[in-house]
């Protein structure tokens, strides 16, 4: 098509939009138009016309449902960014910042590519979009877009394509025009759909209905005359307006009542549109007096309008001829929602309200929330709790394509979870559109999720913290409880051991059948669970088991002798004690805050009750209060501890001085670690007495940070802390 074509359409489109509005910004329009057919020059539609011609046709469409004017600039732009070389900012420059968020809105959408995976998950994927759409108005030219690209489909050649489009217009577009009530979007969208779908169907329809109407069986025109005659005479002033209905929506309701197009009787269909709500009840009176009324078929949607705020009689009688008639009986205001939908709400508020465009989208966007939230059938009602609904969702692609709906502020794991409770527990890192990330990275609508996972189950206590699905809490909870419980078995048995160690019996569990009832435990494992959380004593188990034995209680042992002979027998050989190996820190065992052990320390466990247990050095200080109980004690070895990073504290008094604090950062930079904490907890004069923590692997380490800052001429002294 030669250029002056373009020029032509162009033309009597910038006189349209000059009636279309009451102050037509015509400069920004002209501009607007300049960039984008620039931009589009060098392509074309499948038709071989020039490409703008398409945005032309889109804005039109919004012009027509009298959409403001940035919405009308957005449709002109709106493949640009995708497509051409124009950019946010130049957009920004040429329409202001609004339009372009606008367009980047409809190219995000655009860039959602729809993957035939996607058809059983039509609702979710129509939610995605949804989502992403953050003013009401990206999703109405992306409407508009797809209606422009169905009118024009049969110029694509590939016939897999046209299906493929055809195809995600009835499965995705069509519901979506409904769900914010723009049925005359909609209907066009599915019947364009229709013809490519099932052309067989279509025509076999289309000739049939051709059949009766030669053989004087469709009598559209007669019985709209008739109807109003009846309005006329019963004095309501009305519009009739009768149609065949269209091949699309005779198919349907034959699909949906499985009946042959033979018995189907209403294929005709009648509005009549009067001028308040009084008189819809009042014609539908006049037509159900005058007709026989087929029962089943009446519904009052004004008293009860659709969630999407469609109202509406509706009503099927034995009409004129005796032929069924479907009727539906609306204000012209109604009538102006049923067509329009959100859009006509959107035309009506531009009218009337000033210009407070931010409150106005917000309030926007709120209302159409709040029709698509009542939208919800029962089961997907119940299917999402209240917090994992619309809004609060996000969307997020496997890297199959398959779609998985999570509540907002949603990370990797909630989605490994969603996928499978296996995936979420074997889960150990997450990458987000490629990039690996933090697993408590919050995810957004559109990312596409791969959760790498290790062979065995190694969930973290930690993800409690950051996941929001039910399901992976009650996994992980459910998990690390058995974990524990595990730990606390194991632990329990260590204890036991050594417990009938000093009695000079070997300990097996059956001596705890006989307790089960006392102890009112349903199993013997239970009962070394509780003394492995410390609830139970080894004592009461010996005194239980062996009654008449009172040798541990007869002579008072001295507690401080107890002690130095343990640290003793531990700087000997650490031979029987029980490996650190398979307990979690932070979940059976803990290390204990005054004396910092590493990993090349000499420790013990003591058992507290319901913590578990506190791992110590054997030199620490606060050991001197546990010595009276020597059941507490539990010898451990690091053996098969993790190789995490440990805390180890350092007291040292150091020179009030410029430079200092480099120098002490410098020296444990030199020994690859890296201080977490720094205090000062005494200044004097010359001299701060300073607490420095520092993450180490282990105590050899910890030893060369203290070498080197001893080494320092700011610093005085430099000792561990270790009680
Ligand atoms: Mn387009």
């Amino acid at each position: 098509m030669p250029k002056n074509t373009v020029d032509e359409v162009y033309k009597v489109f910038r006189q349209k939009f000059i009636q279309a509005y009451k102050n037509p910004e015509i400069q920004i329009l002209d501009k607007v138009f300049e960039a984008a057919s620039t931009a589009h020059a060098p392509q074309t539609r499948a038709s071989g016309d020039p490409y703008i011609l398409h945005p032309l046709a889109v804005a039109e469409i919004l012009l027509n449902l009298k959409l403001d004017q940035n919405s009308i600039f957005t449709a002109i732009l709106h493949d640009t960014i995708e497509d051409t070389y124009l950019t946010y900012e130049a957009i920004e420059k040429i329409a202001g910042t609004e339009v372009a968020n606008l367009v980047d809105g409809v190219t995000k959408l655009t860039r959602i590519e729809y993957q035939p995976e996607h058809i059983k998950q039509a609702e979710n994927f129509r939610k995605l979009l949804l989502a992403i759409s953050e003013d009401i108005r990206v999703l109405l030219v992306k409407l508009a877009d797809r209606l422009h690209n169905m009118r024009t489909l049969h110029h694509i050649q590939s016939v897999d394509k046209r299906l493929r489009i055809a195809h995600e217009t009835i499965e995705i577009y069509s519901p979506l025009a409904e769900r914010i009530g723009i049925y005359k979007f909609k209907n066009e969208l599915q019947d364009l759909a229709f013809a490519f779908l099932h052309p067989e169907v279509k025509k076999s329809i289309i000739s049939r209905l051709a059949f009766l109407r030669k053989q004087g069986k469709s009598l559209v025109e007669t019985i709209e005359k008739e109807i109003t005659a009846t309005m006329q005479e019963a004095k309501i002033h009305s519009d009739v307006k009768g149609r065949e209905k269209t091949a699309c929506s005779i198919w349907k309701k034959m699909e949906r009542k499985n009946v042959p197009f033979e018995q189907l009787s209403d294929i005709m269909a009648f509005r009549i549109i009067v001028d308040n709500i009084a008189d819809c009840y009042h014609a539908l009176g006049i037509i159900h007096s005058k007709y026989h009324m087929i029962p089943g078929e009446f519904k009052d949607y004004i008293s009860t309008p659709k969630v999407n705020g469609y109202q509406s009689l509706h009503t099927v009688v034995m009409g004129p001829e005796k032929r069924c008639i479907e009727i539906q009986i609306r204000t012209h205001e109604m009538h102006e929602v049923a067509e329009l939908g959100v859009a006509a709400h959107w035309s009506y508020k531009q009218n009337v309200t000033s210009h407070h465009k931010q409150g106005k989208q917000f309030r926007w966007i709120r209302e159409l929330l709040n029709i698509l939230e009542n939208t919800s059938s029962p089961e997907e009602f119940l299917e999402n709790t209240k917090l994992e609904m619309y809004y609060d969702q996000v969307f997020c692609f496997t890297p199959k394509g398959e779609l998985i709906a999570l509540p907002r502020a949603a990370t990797p794991v909630d989605f490994a979870f969603a996928v499978h409770t296996n995936i979420g527990l074997r889960c150990i890192g997450a990458k987000v559109n490629s990039r690996i990330v933090p697993l408590k990275t919050q995810l957004e609508n559109g990312d596409q999720v791969e959760i790498l996972c290790a062979k065995h189950p190694m969930p973290s206590p930690t993800w409690e913290k950051f996941v929001v699905t039910g399901k992976a809490k009650a996994c992980l909870r459910k998990y690390i409880r058995n974990q524990q419980r595990e730990e606390y078995f194991n632990l329990g048995k260590a204890l036991l051991n050594k417990a009938f160690k000093a009695h000079q019996k070997k300990f097996h569990e059956s001596v705890l059948e006989s307790l089960k009832e006392k102890l009112q435990q349903e199993t013997t494992q239970d009962i070394v669970v509780l003394i492995g959380e410390g609830l139970l004593d080894t004592k009461e188990i010996i005194k239980l088991v062996y009654p008449e034995d009172t040798t541990t209680d007869k002579k008072k042992k001295n507690p401080l002798a107890f002690l130095t002979r343990f640290r003793k027998k531990k700087k000997d050989s650490g031979q029987n004690s029980l490996p650190i190996k398979g307990l979690i820190p932070g979940m059976a065992v803990h290390f204990a805050g005054c004396c910092h052990p590493l990993p090349g320390d000499q420790i013990v466990g003591i058992v507290s009750t319901g913590k578990g247990v506190a791992i110590h050095t054997v030199e620490c200080d606060s050991l001197e209060s546990f010595a009276s109980q020597p059941e507490k004690w539990l010898d451990i070895s690091w053996e098969g501890a993790s190789n995490e990073l440990y805390t180890g504290r350092i007291k040292a008094v150091v020179l009030n001085d410029k430079g200092t604090l480099a120098a002490i950062g410098n020296a444990t930079l030199t020994m690859q670690a890296n201080i977490s904490n720094f205090k000062i907890v005494h200044r004097s004069i010359d001299f701060y007495e300073t607490i420095i923590d520092v993450e180490v692997k282990g105590i050899g380490q910890l030893n060369n940070i203290i070498a080197a800052l001893r080494s320092l001429d700011c610093v005085h002294t430099a000792e561990r802390v270790k009680s």
